[in-house]
């Protein structure tokens, strides 16, 4: 009797424990857990130096409220019912973004601002429309994560039989006949979304050398991310490749393992779309010279794209409104901000920034800094057991300075004064938007990259430190390299840098 009302009070705690979890959005399998994310004012902050307090004023908590204005255009481009959602390039939503950010050069008054259009962008990559699912003894399990790597071919509603094949390693390949089958392999994140193993050691390439029907990659992300790896202009696949969120990847490989014959059913419409347009926007603040700065921040992203881009629009954002409260006769340099769309996919000559390369050397003649904005700050996670387990700091960046010695001692002095976390060793080419201009003038940039790139890439993975702290060390390498004459900051040419 005794141990049976024990057992009641039991289910009745459980009942109870599981409503509030459901309240709470948390996952209804066991006890309640701390946060994986904390609240920004968690995060260590690194202290402004008393002789670093012209720099007070610029507001991470601020860009913060941008970065959630420009990723509510992404939500709305998922609520509106796309599949392949974000502020991706030649969408309307592409467009409104653009619109945000002229909104915000007027009302920070900022002088010529303007929406350049581009209507020559080549056909852009749609996934419009998949379902993929996995059927083994008595069950199916819809494949929620399951999402087309760019420029994957799309495949009429099939169903194929999936075969497990490691790392996607040659090794993992011998005595596997996979043809006409669908591949499953792992992907060890390196270090996040856009780049994994399977994609670097060439199972795309295998898998379609060896006939398989279909490939999917495993993103190695604890839980179930939902992940799109690749940018730019690649080949197209000759199949069908998505990613898988570990949870999904781990349902197949146990039916595999069950020997359960489990049938993987994937359908996926691809089209490409020509005829669409994006844009860059404009605005510039004149200053004493006309030598100029330009700020630049590219726009577009898949999902939510919190760090990859809004972080970098907030920053550009702050930096602009920073500037514009000073008169110009304290600006030694007019400064010219735009922004850049099509950087997640193919822009061809005359559109984005391959334009404005190709278009603005008179300006880039005269430009003693390109301060490119992108991906400025992250939360610094770990894998945990099964976990990807957040902490209270912000993580190191990959960086890049092309310049002189003395601009690169302007940048490395100011990164250590705010606390600037950065990886022991620079790029020897920038990665991300800069490295389309980078041998144009001198540059630099910090450029985080592990959450980009998945719908892990949300504000609360965004610290409001690592913001602060990127955008006052942004303005106080402008006020120092404004001390210094052009051609200081400048080698012969930045393209004959030693790599
Ligand atoms: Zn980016």
């Amino acid at each position: 009797m005794c141990r049976s009302l024990k057992t009641v009070v039991a289910v009745l705690i459980a009942i109870v424990a599981c409503g509030s979890l459901a309240v709470h959005g948390q996952d209804r399998s066991g006890p309640a857990q701390p946060p994986l994310w904390l609240p920004d004012d968690e995060y260590l902050r690194w202290p402004l130096p008393p002789s670093e307090q012209a720099y007070a004023s610029l507001s991470g908590r601020r860009i913060k409220g941008y970065i959630n204005e420009i990723t509510a255009i992404s939500r709305r481009s998922r609520d509106d019912g796309n599949q392949y959602w974000g502020r991706i390039t030649g969408t309307a939503y592409d467009r409104m973004t653009a619109e945000w950010v002229a909104a915000q050069f007027r009302r920070i008054g900022l002088e010529q601002v303007r929406i350049q259009t581009f209507e020559t962008l080549p056909p852009q990559w749609f996934p419009t429309s998949w379902d993929v699912s996995v059927a083994g003894t008595g069950k199916t399990i819809a494949l929620k994560t399951a999402f087309p790597i760019y420029h994957s071919a799309g495949i009429a509603s099939t169903d194929l039989d999936p075969v497990w094949a490691g790392l996607g390693l040659p090794a993992d390949f011998l005595g596997r006949d996979v043809k006409g089958k669908a591949v499953v392999v792992y992907g060890i994140p390196t270090p996040g979304g856009r780049s994994d193993s399977a994609l670097s050691n060439g199972a795309v390439q295998r898998a379609e050398e060896a006939g398989a029907a279909a490939l999917f990659i495993i993103l190695g992300f604890p839980g179930n991310v939902t992940s799109q790896p690749t940018g730019g202009d690649r080949d197209p696949a000759r199949m069908p490749v998505m990613m898988l969120g570990s949870d999904d990847g781990a349902a197949i490989r146990d039916m595999i393992e069950k020997r359960q014959s489990p049938k993987l059913r994937i359908r996926l419409t691809v089209e490409m779309k020509s005829g669409l347009q994006t844009a860059s926007v404009w605005g510039v603040l004149p200053g004493a010279t006309d030598e100029n700065i330009v700020v630049m921040a590219h726009t577009d992203s898949f999902f939510e794209g919190a760090m990859d881009n809004a972080s970098g629009v907030g920053t550009m954002i702050e930096l602009a409104e920073h500037y514009a409260k000073l008169p110009n006769a304290q600006r030694r340099r007019t400064m010219t901000f735009f922004t850049s769309s099509a950087h997640h996919s193919p822009s061809g000559e005359e559109a984005g920034l391959r334009w404005i390369h190709n278009h603005m050397q008179s300006m880039f003649a005269k430009t003693a800094l390109i301060v490119n904005c992108e991906h400025t700050s992250q939360v610094q996670t770990y894998l945990v057991g099964n976990s990807l387990v957040g902490s209270n700091a912000v993580s190191a960046r990959r960086w890049f300075v092309g310049g002189s010695d003395r601009l690169k001692a302007i940048v490395a002095s100011s990164f250590k004064t705010f606390g600037i976390a950065i990886y022991s060793r620079p790029e020897t080419r920038p990665g991300g938007e800069l490295g389309v201009v980078y041998t144009d003038a001198p540059s630099f940039h910090i450029i985080d990259h592990a959450i980009y790139h998945t719908d892990l890439d949300r504000a609360e993975l965004v610290p409001e430190p690592g913001l602060e702290a990127a955008v006052r060390a942004f303005a106080k390498i402008i006020d120092e390299v404004n001390t210094v004459d052009m051609a200081a900051l400048r080698v012969a040419r930045v393209s004959d840098q030693p790599r």
